[in-house]
């Protein structure tokens, strides 16, 4: 009897992070040039072509092409290479270095997002090594400038170069960083399958002004802010039950505690419209009730300057976020208006593109998505997310694509690794980013 042969290892995606960590890739300015000519030297050496290219020579893209078998449609996997700046934080080792101390990858972009890349990387090099195609084409798009606007990044690649991802249904890319501790035991697996968008909005209030040395008139407009700030502490918009949050509820509601899981169930039938805040983590609490509702959050006040006038005009901005789904920004502001009210003028700042398919539907592929989860991490509760903020993948949805945010990382239940993205002290585990390279390995393998 021949001895089966045993295949050659995985190949570790830790050095890979550790070079890309040490590359200042840091937006802004940016300065990913080196990080992506690296990220193609390793690719090369596995025979796999890929082209650099972008509107600056000093931040480019990199996209590269693996053939595949022909059994499924070609899939995007999309990372970014920049990182955002560390000046002011304090840190325990240094953000550059990408030092592995005590099974930890220290350094900025550990977690958002060199880790997801290195990712990518080990698992299309395991591929290679073991002289196996993925199911289908896979396009590797290695992008700057997310961080900041992604204008020279997936801005600039899914405008002037929508050729190169003719044709692909599905993108894989970062989830957004949710930390999800819903219960300290249990580890939640995030998969994000659809993201908020932006709602900038400015709000001006008017009353009559005068010389600060009298009694104020009966409209100042100071009384309006007063009643503004306060309508908007105690007032929440509506909350909407969107398809992707019913299954994470109804995941969810079968993972916690009973009491908890009754208080879920009631918000997903619509019989109560809050966050039992009292029943979870504070930071569990905030990011769950931003996925129920459009959201808003008063953030620079304007008014005048001189100590001894009563201003006659203050203005408002607001950053406001709006669900994924067929919701407008009328939509928006018509909820707004139930908070502050119908005199309040308000003005659009800046409207987030809404995405041809706001919300994927939890399709044959996000299943797939689930079961490699549920394989390779059998306790785990795999969970579908809506991102609050925004990421690259609005602009490849634009082409499209069903875009999942996945970057499985086995972290110790409870743990609040995503947190220190953007922070001091971001590290990941190493054995995390190894898991996710094996789940990209497996989805490489077989996908649909
Ligand atoms: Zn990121």
């Amino acid at each position: 009897m021949s001895q089966a042969e045993t295949p050659p290892p995985a190949v570790d995606p830790i050095p890979i992070l550790q070079r890309l960590i040490r590359f200042r890739s840091v937006n802004p300015p940016g300065d990913e040039r080196e990080c992506a000519e690296y990220v193609a030297e390793l690719l090369a050496g596995a025979g796999i072509e890929s082209e650099l290219l972008g509107p600056d020579p000093e931040r480019p893209n990199l996209v590269a092409r693996i053939p595949g078998r022909g059994e499924a449609p070609p899939l995007l996997l999309h990372a970014h290479s920049d990182v955002v700046p560390t000046g002011g934080q304090q840190w325990t080792h240094p953000p550059f270095d990408g030092l592995l101390i005590d099974g930890e990858v220290w350094g900025r972009g550990a977690i958002d997002m060199k880790g997801g890349l290195a990712m990518m990387l080990a698992a299309l090099l395991t591929l290679h090594q073991r002289g196996e195609a993925p199911a289908g084409d896979v396009v590797l798009a290695v992008v700057p400038d997310e961080e900041n606007g992604s204008r020279a990044g997936a801005g600039w690649l899914t405008a002037e170069r929508p050729d190169l991802f003719e044709g692909i249904p599905y993108a894989i890319g970062e989830d957004g960083g949710a930390a999800l501790t819903f219960r300290p035991d249990r580890r939640f697996h995030p998969v994000g399958v659809a993201e908020k968008r932006a709602c900038w909005l400015r709000l001006t209030l008017r009353g009559r002004g005068g010389h600060a040395s009298r009694q104020g008139w009966p409209d100042l407009a100071v009384h309006k802010l007063t009643d503004l700030l306060t309508a908007l502490r105690d007032q929440r918009l509506p909350t909407h039950i969107t398809p992707a949050l019913d299954r994470m509820l109804a995941e969810l509601s079968g993972a916690v505690d009973q009491e908890l899981a009754a208080e879920l169930t009631a918000l997903r039938k619509g019989e109560r419209s809050t966050v039992p805040y009292e029943l979870l983590d504070v930071a569990d609490a905030v990011y769950l009730d931003s996925l129920l509702r459009h959201t808003v959050n008063a953030t620079v006040i304007r008014t005048s300057d001189k100590i001894n006038m009563i201003p006659d005009e203050i203005t408002v901005d607001l950053d406001g976020r709006i669900l994924p789904g067929d919701f407008t920004v009328e939509d928006y502001i018509g909820e707004l208006r139930e908070v502050v009210g119908p005199e309040v003028e308000i003005e659009l700042l800046l409207e987030g593109s809404r995405t041809p398919k706001a919300e994927p539907e939890l399709s044959p592929f996000y299943e797939r998505l689930v079961e490699i989860l549920r394989e390779a991490d059998p306790e785990g509760v795999p969970l579908p997310v809506i991102t609050p903020a925004s990421t690259d993948a609005r602009l490849f949805a634009n082409l499209g694509m069903d875009c999942y945010g996945w970057l499985p990382m086995l972290l110790p239940a409870g743990s609040r690794y995503q947190d220190r993205m953007h922070d001091a002290d971001e590290r990941v585990p190493a054995d995390a980013v190894r898991f996710g390279a094996d789940c990209l390995y497996r989805l490489l393998g077989a996908h649909p």
